[in-house]
């Protein structure tokens, strides 16, 4: 697979990309730039070559067709001026390939930077449709896909529009090549031991990472709303915690699996219990032995916390993903913050990956200690997961 280094894209039209599916608060300021800022290394490369740049992004889920204020990418254009520190404007397109997207575009000089409006817009987009791509592919010379957090979606930016460039003229961006190289050197060649810290709401969604985890790792913590089935297939009482019921079997599969396979396998000692999810309500910090009929848990207790804490002492390498309770309200979110810390203390590489377990780095301030904390959750999952993103398959 090409990396943007080995295009000779000096002087011409490039298109970027890139995944600027930021969070914004209900007033519309933009609360995490992460994303933004992890795209300017290969816009500035751009820049630096004198291209024309067209950037394309999608944003949240709008109706096709509907061009809705709230899912422009008008605010992304904004901060992406202030973090470039350039001079020049950058141009903003008021449609995909319309009219105003395809003048724009033609009248663009050397360094300039385009950004189209949310690919969404368009039905095409998530259908992977060809006659869509090619339009898009039509505004430039180049291909370059620096869209982490899209690449396992087979939509038309990330996937048909590629048939259009050749070998010579189509590659991954910089963000891109790091987010692979951190993950497939990690998963593949880890240095020992190997420890994979996994929590987040459902088994459901991350039962097949957590099956290819344990042909890699050497420990697994288990943590948040996916610890209960565990437990409960242990036979403890969880109350009315969060439970898959049709995936116990699994549960227990996974744990003999982890036995005879020598993978020390934690879950939480202890959680913080509450009789309804709500942030004001009681809560009682209780051993799993007396969860009580009826209430929750939503945070693993400060045992567990202990516990993972001395789990993690002797890792050299750890990978995150999945908070250990409901982080969001500030009462459940000490398991989290304390994991983050955990972690980000630890003398080992540091991979987390999901768009919570980044949010909960930040908020804890951890996100400088870690050694790489990967943009786009769905799709580090799907590496972890064993599978071939369909936007890199694309570009083999
Ligand atoms: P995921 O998208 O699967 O990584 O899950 C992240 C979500 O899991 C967050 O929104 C958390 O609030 C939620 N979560 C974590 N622990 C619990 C729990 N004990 N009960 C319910 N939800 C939880």
């Amino acid at each position: 697979m090409k990396t943007i280094k080995d295009l000779k894209i000096d002087g011409k039209r490039v298109f970027i990309r890139c995944d600027f599916n930021v969070p914004k608060d209900e007033f519309g300021n933009i609360t995490d730039d992460r994303r933004i800022r992890s795209a300017l290394q290969t816009i500035r490369y751009c820049i630096d070559r004198d291209c024309k740049i067209i950037l394309a992004s999608h944003y949240e889920r709008p109706q096709p067709g509907q061009y809705e204020e709230k899912f422009s990418l008008a605010p992304v254009a904004k901060r992406l001026h202030t973090l470039l520190k350039i001079k020049n404007e950058i141009y903003m397109a008021n449609d995909v390939v319309g009219t105003d997207a395809q003048e724009k575009a033609a009248k663009m000089g050397a360094g300039d930077i385009l950004l189209l409006e949310n690919l969404r817009y368009e039905a095409g987009e998530t259908k992977d449709d060809e006659a869509f791509a090619k339009q898009l592919a039509d505004l430039a010379d180049f291909y370059v896909n620096d869209a982490f957090g899209a690449c396992h979606r087979k939509h038309a930016s990330i996937h048909a529009i590629t048939k259009f460039f050749d070998q010579d003229h189509k590659a991954v961006g910089f963000l891109m090549e790091k987010e692979i190289t951190f993950f497939s050197k990690v998963i593949e060649h880890p240095i020992r031991p190997f420890v994979a810290v996994v929590g987040g709401s459902k088994v459901s969604g991350k039962l097949q990472a957590l099956t290819n985890l344990l042909n890699k790792v050497d420990k697994v913590i288990i943590g948040g709303g996916m610890a209960f089935t565990f437990l409960k297939a242990q036979g403890y009482e969880v109350g009315n915690s969060l439970v898959e019921d049709d995936l116990i079997d699994e549960a227990k599969e996974i744990m003999v699996k982890a036995k005879e396979m020598d993978i020390k396998f934690y879950l939480p000692v202890d959680v913080v219990v509450a009789p309804e999810f709500s942030e004001n309500t009681t809560v009682k910090f209780l051993p799993i032995q007396e969860i009580p009929k009826g209430w929750m848990g939503l945070d693993i207790g400060p045992a567990s916390s202990r516990l993972f804490r001395e789990a993690l002492n002797d890792a050299q390498t750890i990978i995150w993903n999945g908070p250990m309770g409901v982080y969001e309200m500030d009462r459940f979110s000490k398991g989290s913050i304390d994991m983050s810390h955990h972690i980000a203390q630890s003398h080992s590489t540091t991979i987390v990956g999901g768009g919570d377990t980044a949010d909960v780095v930040n908020k804890a301030g951890d996100a400088d200690e870690m050694t790489f904390v990967s943009t786009g959750g769905g799709a580090s999952l799907k590496l972890i997961e064993g599978e071939e993103l369909p936007g890199l398959e694309a570009l083999r």
